[in-house]
């Protein structure tokens, strides 16, 4: 096998995952829920950038019980990547997504009767039985059906044939904020519908923050995606996790830059001195946002330098005036461990203005994806 060096030298850019740290932060999950509550392991949205199919595999080696999606069709790519395990489709289905649903085992989140017909007339037709779950609005108010529907429609969709009521499920609203109180509330109303629906054998409410926060709501699954990326949810105690994903690129030209002279579009940016700068060829169009132009910082030589000038789609600069040596093809780091530094998905985070899951479910395609143990390549994703 290759090693990372090796795989990345001629490379503008790319997203590095380090797959033992997965590891280790589905052993972190499975330590604090216990061997009686599933892991479930959320992997929507390209695996929150981290590439579903190096990350999927990975993850039922390492033990996951179920993966969870939001859309269908994401459910349907998992099976297209050969995995085995239940999935439940969290979010919205149309009656005309039932036959595939069916076809590919995937429990699809059953909001109305119209969808449980559609499924019962798939699974006859094909000959299975269509498993869904039930989800609850507790107070949300996002998805799933009032408390107040819940009983009917759980009902009614018991007495179709061919479909198994498996699941109840609800969502919390406030589970990483500084109070988390209205989740007692949600859990109470939730607790109120699945008395009454004690023939439902699977009821599933954490996500990460809530799972780190509230083992009272473990239940049966716990829905973990950022946790399995190694970052604390806010707000909740620490759970020994490891960042699985770093964001490089290496050096493309270092030019220098006369005193007074500025840089990049609209030349926001003037240098106060004979300065040095670094091209680094990332920019908007591969997720990494406009807003951290003249604001942020990335690692060169072991030191942060000062993102300055305006980001452009595809590339930035930074000032390393202070790094006599950087030269082109040198490895800069955007998000990650370069020596003693890093910068975690955090800081890109509030710098930017927005949260973590955004930082990386924004990562782009042309990034390719490569998953690592320990120095060594296990695999190398491309668009
Ligand atoms: C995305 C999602 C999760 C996972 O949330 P994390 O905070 O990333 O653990 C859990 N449940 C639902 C319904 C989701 O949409």
């Amino acid at each position: 096998m290759t090693s990372i060096a090796d795989a990345t030298r001629s490379r503008n850019a790319w997203v590095e995952i380090d797959l033992d740290a997965l590891d280790a932060n589905v052993a972190a999950v499975r330590r604090l829920v216990g061997q009686a509550t599933e892991i479930i392991a959320v992997v929507k949205a390209n695996a929150y950038g981290a590439g579903v199919q190096g990350i999927a595999p990975a993850l039922e080696a390492a033990g996951v019980d179920r993966f969870a999606v939001v859309w269908t069709s994401e459910g349907v790519a998992l099976r297209r990547l050969g995995s085995r395990i239940p999935i439940v489709v969290l979010g919205h289905a149309f009656p005309a997504d039932a036959p595939v649903a069916v076809a590919n085992d995937l429990t699809l989140t059953c909001h109305s009767l119209e969808v449980g017909r559609a499924l019962s007339e798939a699974a006859l037709a094909q000959g299975k039985t269509a498993r869904v779950h039930l989800k609850v609005d507790t107070g949300l108010h996002r998805f799933g059906v009032t408390a107040a529907e819940s009983v009917a429609l759980a009902e009614a969709l018991r007495a179709l044939p061919r479909v198994e009521v498996e699941g109840l499920t609800t969502h919390m609203a406030n589970a990483d904020e500084p109070d988390d109180s209205f989740s007692v509330e949600q859990h109470k109303r939730f607790a109120a519908v699945a008395a009454r629906l004690p023939w439902i054998p699977y009821r599933h409410t954490a996500n990460s923050a809530t799972a780190l926060r509230r083992q009272e709501l473990h239940y049966d699954g716990v829905r973990i995606g950022l946790a399995l990326h190694g970052v604390q949810p806010e707000n909740t105690p620490t759970a020994h996790l490891q960042p699985i994903l770093s964001l490089k690129a290496r050096v493309a030209r270092v030019a220098e830059v006369a005193a007074g002279e500025g840089v990049s579009y609209g030349l926001r940016w003037r240098a106060e001195r004979p300065a040095r700068v670094a091209l680094i060829p990332v920019g908007y169009a591969d997720g990494w946002r406009r807003t951290l132009g003249n604001r942020g910082e990335v690692l060169v030589g072991g030191r942060r330098c000062a993102m300055v000038g305006t980001l452009c789609m595809d590339q930035f600069l930074v000032d390393v005036t202070e790094l006599p040596a950087a030269a082109e093809g040198d490895e800069a780091v955007l998000i990650g461990r370069q020596g003693a530094e890093v910068i975690a998905a955090t800081e890109i985070a509030r710098l930017a203005g927005t949260i973590p899951w955004d930082v990386f479910a924004s990562l782009q395609a042309r990034l390719p994806r490569i998953y690592r143990r320990g120095e060594r390549v296990d695999r190398i994703t491309e668009a």
